[in-house]
């Protein structure tokens, strides 16, 4: 039985990721940091909580990273923990870099300590081309981060390129365009539209505040690309891989279609911070623009070309933009009124 480690267990990727590879007969160390919260909704969710060995992992502390790959000396680690939020990163640079960046750096030291043989998966980011160079964006394309969260995983994803080059590691970093699912927290921008046009249907009196509407991302299903980051991990050689659909939407597009999804006929009216939509069934205003959810330094638009992975890897989305806005909204309705996940 092979043993994996994935750090991040109580994230979006580290749920889907850790169902895959119980699947697959893996034994499953989950790293956790210490908080307070106590919960593993999403674990709890996918139905796999009792299945999983959950320890401390804190991405902060050497030592404690050290002692666990000593003591479960695992063949695939799977590097998903991070400070993950872009709007966050601009508040909190010096911790991001620390736990984004250098944490990786902590990571693979320690690999390369315990046991080099160990394969290790670094979880890099579209965000990384940022202000983007080439349309659409592949493993070649030249790097503009925008956020202290890019440059961080920039430079995580160069040390992971380092520690492959000068130490011979299996390291490998998966290049992943933003990926949703039922399980995201409910500040990205997906599930914030989902959960709060779900409240309001159930009668909430709120208004869903957006900051840009015409940014545009290339949105997967976040269960797809677990499967990917696995490929990358039995390949005979580590490189690199760009993760993505091929097809973008802009933030407008995704509420238009959830809030269809709900039973509203959106109408937009006004220009920039004066924007809003009303239902234009009942008149009531659902959502409206407020310029706090603008960014010092915005990523207007990414678009993946994953060419090499379908080549080499043989993977491919099965989730179109469509089905993954349809999935989330069904979610948001099954879960209420009892019980609302993610909070
Ligand atoms: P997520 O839901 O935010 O999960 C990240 C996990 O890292 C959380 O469980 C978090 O713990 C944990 N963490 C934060 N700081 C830590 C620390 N100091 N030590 C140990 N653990 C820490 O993110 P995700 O969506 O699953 O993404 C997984 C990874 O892929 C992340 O590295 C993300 O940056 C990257 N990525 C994601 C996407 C995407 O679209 N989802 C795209 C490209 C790359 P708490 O639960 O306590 O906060
Ligand atoms: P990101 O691509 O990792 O930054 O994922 P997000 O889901 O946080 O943001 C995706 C895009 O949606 C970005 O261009 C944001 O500027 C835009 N956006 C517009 N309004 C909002 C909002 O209210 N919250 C978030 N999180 N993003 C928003």
């Amino acid at each position: 039985m092979k043993t994996a480690f994935i750090t991040g267990i109580a994230g979006q990727d580290g749920a889907y990721l850790a169902k895959l590879l119980l699947e697959k007969g893996y034994r499953v160390i989950g790293g956790d940091r210490r908080t307070s919260r106590n919960s593993y909704w999403r674990l709890d969710e996918l139905g796999i909580r009792n299945e999983i060995e959950t320890v401390y992992l804190e991405l902060h502390e050497p030592t404690n990273i050290q002692r666990m790959i000593e003591k479960f000396e695992p063949s695939e680690i799977y590097n998903l923990a991070a400070q993950s939020f872009v709007s966050a990163s601009f508040e909190m640079p010096l911790l991001t870099t620390d736990v984004t960046g250098i944490g990786v750096l902590r990571m693979l030291e320690a690999v390369r300590q315990v046991n080099p043989e160990t394969k290790f998966y670094q979880a890099s980011t579209s965000e990384m081309f940022g202000q983007v160079r080439q349309v659409p964006q592949n493993e070649e394309t030249p790097f503009y981060p925008r956020s202290p969260y890019g440059t961080a995983k920039l430079f995580a994803h160069w040390s992971t390129i380092n520690y492959r080059e000068a130490h011979g590691m299996f390291a490998v970093s998966g290049i992943l365009f933003n990926h949703e699912s039922p399980l995201r927290s409910r500040e990205f921008v997906s599930r914030k539209i989902t959960s709060t046009l779900a409240d309001i249907k159930n009668g909430a009196e709120r208004t869903l505040e957006l900051g840009n509407l015409d940014a545009k991302r290339d949105w997967g299903f976040a269960g797809d690309y677990v499967e990917g980051m696995w490929l990358m991990m039995q390949r005979p050689e580590p490189g690199d891989y760009v993760l993505a659909t091929g097809e973008n939407h802009s933030v407008r597009e995704f509420v238009n279609l959830s809030a269809r999804h709900f039973g509203f006929e959106p109408v937009w009216e006004g220009e920039g911070t004066e924007e809003k939509a009303t239902d234009g069934k009942t008149g009531r205003e659902i959502v409206r623009v407020n310029p706090e959810f603008f960014r010092p330094a915005e990523v207007r638009e990414l678009i993946g070309d994953a060419s090499k992975a379908k080549a080499e890897l043989g993977w491919k989305p099965g989730v179109s933009f469509e089905k993954l806005v349809e999935m989330m909204c069904e979610s948001e309705l099954k879960r209420r009124p009892t019980e609302v996940s993610g909070d």
